[in-house]
């Protein structure tokens, strides 16, 4: 009889119901059938191969691509001319068949499964006791991905995804691992430790980018660093200060993706959004110190104390910025406060806004004809005004186009300075909110415009205004392409 173990309210489900499970087939020096001789059962004679199993394909007639394969792959490879019988199933540990008529399919599934116990037969769902998913091979690492027959192609769109955010050498670094596993219990004997050395072997796995034969001896290095640490108590953590990006999670980099994915904690502003944070590592402690405006703030000496501290408790600290951290984000002080205490720091670059917005407008910043400079000014000095010492004969250049960060509040002030300065009053400017989101709005202007105060919506949205002759031929795109899609269903 079979015991049932009763449900309590106390313990929550652990796993939703799952289509099919995924595991992973041992299929080394093992004897494999397939029957058919067409396209498709080459792929498959290649898959088995792949994994070390010898291959045999019986057919009345194999195609060109068979032929090729077995002339590459002559010992686990063998091709037999002639119809299958029973005989073939014994001894092997998986069965395939392409066989379009209905009767012999159903014949070949039942001898299958009787003597190897399941089948597979391809494009028959009803003889399928297993399927092929889309495969990301990083061997050692393999990731499968079913769609359970749904929809393969978004089987495939995920393997590219998937494929996108894995580092290259993960292969060789879990290789690695293998072979140091022994090694690592005699240079770290605490449990404990060992833990702390996967996770950091993690850590270099993802964010290594160099081509590197000597991982062993990086493995021992690492390890003898954290035996170091267990018998001196102490452990340091770093700073990464990060770019965010304007505010799609999809113009956030690969690298501030692994970045965020490796952190133990994320010290983030307001202008980062919460599907960027989503990006994070799910266990990441999330610290918010959004400055709004000026004033009412977490100071900068606070966030820089913060990160300074969270990194010598030895946590490893995401500092998350929006757009580009070089770019007005006050960068240069916490990197200062991070040397000056003897953390490890670095950056990581990002998109900034201005770069979006040139995006969503279709138009070039720099532009042979209309702009040989581009600058990114801030609007605003530590008092919320104008700054009074910005360059006026550089602003009033009409060969330049000029983009204002933080400039909503005092945009149509330095309108006013340019066009004194003599920039033509029709000189093309947008006033632009939530670049990059989906709440973006741009306006078009002028310089006249902006003095007037014209374009300038009501709302703290944070707002980006370009002005130079380069915005001329801008086109305001409502949607991108796949966006009008999401939209038309
Ligand atoms: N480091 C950021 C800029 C930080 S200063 C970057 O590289 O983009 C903050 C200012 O950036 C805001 O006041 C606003 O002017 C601009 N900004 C940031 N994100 C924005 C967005 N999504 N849309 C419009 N302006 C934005």
């Amino acid at each position: 009889m079979t015991r049932h173990i009763a449900p309590t309210q106390t313990r929550p489900a652990r796993l939703a119901p799952l289509a099919k499970l995924p595991i992973f087939f041992n299929l080394a020096d093992k004897d494999t059938l397939i029957v058919g001789g067409s396209e498709g059962v080459a792929w498959k004679a290649e898959l088995l191969a792949a994994c070390g199993a010898r291959v045999k394909v019986v057919a009345s007639e194999h195609c060109h691509e068979l032929l090729a394969l077995a002339g590459e792959h002559p010992d686990a490879i063998t091709l037999v001319a002639r119809e299958w019988s029973e005989d073939d199933l014994h001894g092997v540990a998986m069965a395939l068949g392409d066989i379009e008529e209905e009767d012999e399919a159903t014949r070949f599934a039942e001898a299958a499964r009787r003597i190897v116990g399941h089948v597979n037969v391809i494009d028959k769902p009803a003889f399928c006791d297993y399927q092929f998913g889309a495969i990301v091979n990083r061997s050692p690492v393999v990731i499968g991905i079913s769609t359970d027959g749904g929809a393969p192609i978004l089987g495939q769109a995920i393997r590219r995804r998937v494929e996108a955010v894995l580092p290259t050498r993960l292969g060789p670094w879990t290789q690695a691992a293998k072979d140091f596993r022994d090694r690592l219990k005699t240079l770290v004997p605490s449990k404990a430790g060992r833990r702390r050395f996967w996770e950091r072997f993690v850590d270099v796995t993802f964010i290594s980018q160099a081509e590197e034969d000597d991982r062993l001896a990086k493995l021992e290095r690492l390890a003898a660093g954290i035996g170091a640490e267990e018998e001196g108590g102490a452990r340091i953590g770093e700073v990464v200060i990060v770019g965010a990006g304007p505010g799609d999670p999809e113009l956030v980099t690969l690298k501030a993706m692994r970045e965020m994915q490796a952190a133990d904690v994320v010290v983030y502003d307001r202008l980062v959004t919460g599907d960027v944070l989503e990006l994070a590592r799910r266990e990441a402690r999330r610290i918010h110190v959004g400055k709004k405006g000026h004033g009412d703030s977490c100071r900068q000496e606070d966030i820089c104390a913060l990160i300074v501290s969270l990194a010598r408790e030895g946590q490893r600290v995401v500092r998350l910025k929006g757009g580009d951290p070089a770019i007005f984000g006050r960068t240069g002080e916490e990197v200062e406060a991070c040397k000056a205490a003897g953390i490890p720091v670095r950056i990581v670059p990002g998109v900034t806004t201005a770069s979006a917005a040139a995006a969503a407008l279709d138009v070039s910043l720099t532009d042979r004809k209309a702009a040989q400079r581009v600058q990114f000014v801030t609007g605003h000095d530590k008092e919320g005004k104008l700054p009074e010492n910005l360059d006026l004969t550089a602003l009033s250049d009409p060969r330049a186009t000029t983009v204002v960060y933080m400039g909503r509040r005092t945009a149509a002030r330095l309108a006013t300075t340019m066009l004194e300065r003599g920039l033509p009053a029709d000189t093309p400017a947008i006033v632009m909110t939530n670049v990059s989101l989906r709440e973006q709005t741009a306006t078009p202007s002028t310089l006249q415009g902006l003095v007037e105060g014209d374009a300038f919506g009501r709302d703290a949205a944070p707002t980006l205004v370009l002005i130079g002759a380069a915005l001329a031929g801008a086109q305001v795109r409502a949607q991108t392409r796949v966006e009008a899609l999401a939209a038309a269903l």
